[in-house]
């Protein structure tokens, strides 16, 4: 059973490995930044709140983020495995995702890091603004979304390596090869780690069971 992580800078690409990663693994992908867009776009109560943050590019509080995802695990397709993407970005909420886990007893099997040089990152966004008009796609608010990034997630990230369970993969190139350099990635180490019985293979095409 894989319980993972991907970890990375807004514009790193994240989500869209999250998914490709998430079906050859055969695990359900949660981002929480989709399920808070989700919510500003439906215009629920969460989403109300949301919204106030995220428009400035800042992080949405800790207990609103920590009791979404906490609800969110809950649901039954979480229960074989899930792959995170964006959570968690403070102190805060490792320490609410560890005792989620705990709560289950179990531990994360495989944390994925995509570097990519920030010149890059912000290249990216600008000319995502272009096409999606995502309201935290600016230049001042992009910035503002990679200031936090160095300055509390990356911390987070260090807190995952002390556990020796982190990969550092390169986010730059055809998404592809990224996407491979990835699986290849978490395939190491779990088997390093012991946490699963290796029975797949890499170019095997079908999800694991
Ligand atoms: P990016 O990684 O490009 O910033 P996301 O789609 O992951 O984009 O997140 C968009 C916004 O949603 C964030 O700027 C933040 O306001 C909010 N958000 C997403 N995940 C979290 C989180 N774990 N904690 C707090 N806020 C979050």
């Amino acid at each position: 059973m894989t319980r993972m992580l991907i970890m990375g800078p807004p514009g790193s690409g994240k989500g869209t490995q999250a998914s490709r990663i998430s079906d050859k693994l055969g695990i359900v992908a949660i981002s929480t930044g989709d399920i808070f867009r989700y919510n500003v776009k439906e215009m629920t109560e969460l989403g109300k709140e949301a919204k106030k943050y995220m428009d400035n590019g800042d992080f949405v509080p800790d207990d609103v983020t920590n009791r979404m995802v906490a609800d969110r695990l809950r649901q039954p397709d979480a229960q074989r495995g899930f792959l995170l993407d964006g959570y968690p970005r403070t102190a805060g909420q490792v320490e609410a995702l560890d005792a989620m886990l705990k709560e289950d007893g179990h531990a994360l099997s495989v944390v994925i890091e995509l570097t990519v040089p920030d010149d890059e990152l912000v290249s990216r966004l600008l000319s995502r603004a272009d096409t999606e008009g995502r309201a935290d796609d600016t230049s001042e608010v992009i910035q503002h979304r990679l200031d936090l990034y160095h300055e509390q997630t990356e911390a987070v990230i260090e807190s995952y390596v002390d556990r020796d369970i982190v990969a550092r993969v390169d986010g730059t190139g055809q998404i592809d090869d990224i996407t491979e350099r990835l699986l290849q990635a978490v395939y190491s180490v779990r088997e390093r780690t012991g946490s699963l019985p290796v029975v797949e293979s890499v170019d095997a095409g079908d999800a694991e069971s």
